[in-house]
């Protein structure tokens, strides 16, 4: 009878409970299911004759906050016709190493703000486990606002290097992640939309990479192509540090020493410097 409630309790379909061993941070729970008639994956007759079992080691929702393990009395049943083949399990996918309503818990996590390490930890698996997961999991494509920026930064993910975010300008919302930034994986994204949906774009806000450009002239015919200013700037101070250079080259010890550790004084603009900085700037131009 107690065994009974404990079964109730673990809410499997079909699943016996037969031993519970608790650790101090986890939980065994060993389960069988009842013996019953099979039929033959290569042959189709029906058996019911056992030919060994084996243990199998299952994750499961955490219980009682410890990690919970479900130690599974696999059967194998033996036909005639010579195959052998393990039963079938409501609760657990084929060839998995955890039970489908953990799997389930994982995607609700992911729906929180929260990192893919911590809820790797509440479940008890991988983070390439939570990833794994995650990628299965069907979302919806966004509607595309007016102003579409995409730019790129170096994730962890194992799609690529480097992974697209799209974010609406207007609102300062991201949209979506793109696993890659190759040309291909864009274009099959951008696809999806259409030609009325994209039409709708009007600025489309990205920094110097020519894939980006082309994808935008193809993609999205009534937007203007803005370089977002980060990135203008940025390569407008690589430019001043070329010019820096090669002019401290002419110039005497001193002085050459002087601006060496005074870089910043040719980036800052020149309002802002004080009145000997200005000084020191305009002996050099
Ligand atoms: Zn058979």
């Amino acid at each position: 009878m107690q065994s009974n409630f404990i079964t109730q309790l673990l809410d499997l379909k079909g699943v016996k409970v037969t031993k519970i061993s608790h650790e101090d941070s986890f939980v065994k729970i060993y389960i069988t299911t009842d013996p019953k008639e099979h039929i033959c994956p290569a042959c189709g007759a029906k058996t019911s004759k056992i030919h060994d079992y084996r243990e199998q080691t299952i994750k499961d929702l955490p219980f009682q906050f410890k990690h919970t393990y479900l130690v599974l009395r696999k059967r194998r049943y033996a036909c005639s016709c010579g195959k052998r083949f393990y039963e079938s399990y409501d609760f657990l996918p084929r060839y998995h190493r955890m039970t489908n309503r953990l799997a389930f818990f994982i995607c609700q996590e992911l729906t929180k703000l929260t990192s893919l390490t911590s809820v790797a930890k509440v479940a008890n698996v991988s983070v390439s486990t939570v990833i794994r997961i995650f990628n299965h999991v069907n979302y919806g494509t966004p509607t595309l606002p007016k102003v579409l920026c995409i730019d790129e930064f170096k994730g962890n993910a194992e799609t690529g290097k480097y992974q697209c975010i799209l974010v609406d300008g207007e609102n300062n919302k991201v949209l979506d992640i793109i696993p890659d930034r190759c040309q291909s994986d864009l274009v099959s994204y951008f696809r999806q939309f259409s030609r009325k949906e994209r039409n709708k774009v009007k600025f489309f806000v990205c920094d110097m990479w020519q894939p980006y450009v082309d994808l935008a002239k193809v993609f999205f015919p009534n937007a203007i192509i803005v370089i977002d200013k980060y990135h203008f700037i940025r390569h407008v101070t690589w430019a001043i540090e070329n010019v820096r250079k090669r002019i401290q080259k002419s110039m005497t010890a001193t002085l050459r020493k002087y601006y060496k550790r005074s870089r910043k004084l040719i980036l800052t603009r020149y309002h802002k410097l004080k009145d000997e900085n200005k000084e020191a700037v305009d002996l050099m131009f």
